[in-house]
């Protein structure tokens, strides 16, 4: 049976910035739900891939962690944790090299 890893909270994962994959669905909930904070946020960063970073074609500049990421002290969370993308609910800790979990269990997956 396949060990389940648990999440350090170390943020790495939202250091990319996952809402750039933000599905229909996603948007559908947060219209449901009438957060148009999350919407706004989202729908005026126009993020695209550039080569091997993350830019916003709306000002240029250079994205790099998900703007509803947050520190708490040693650890980083989610602000919109109950209603997060489903790309985000869907990452599980150490199933990519982006996350620590994953080289502590000796996987290489990506
Ligand atoms: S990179 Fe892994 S351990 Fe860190 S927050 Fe993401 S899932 Fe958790
Ligand atoms: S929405 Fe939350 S879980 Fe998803 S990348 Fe941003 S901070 Fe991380």
């Amino acid at each position: 049976m396949e060990e389940t890893l648990s999440c350090l909270q170390c943020g790495k994962c939202c250091f990319v910035d996952l809402t750039a994959y933000a599905e229909p669905g996603d948007f559908d909930r947060w219209h449901a739900e009438n957060r148009q904070d999350i919407l706004n946020i989202i729908e005026t960063r126009h993020l695209v891939w550039a080569g091997d970073r993350m830019i916003s074609t709306h000002t240029g500049d250079y994205q790099r962690e998900c703007p509803f990421l947050y520190s708490a002290g040693n650890t980083w969370r989610c602000s919109i944790y109950g209603t997060r993308p489903l790309v985000c609910r869907k990452y599980q800790p150490g199933s990519s090299e982006l996350c620590p979990q994953c080289k502590i269990n000796g996987k290489q997956k990506t």
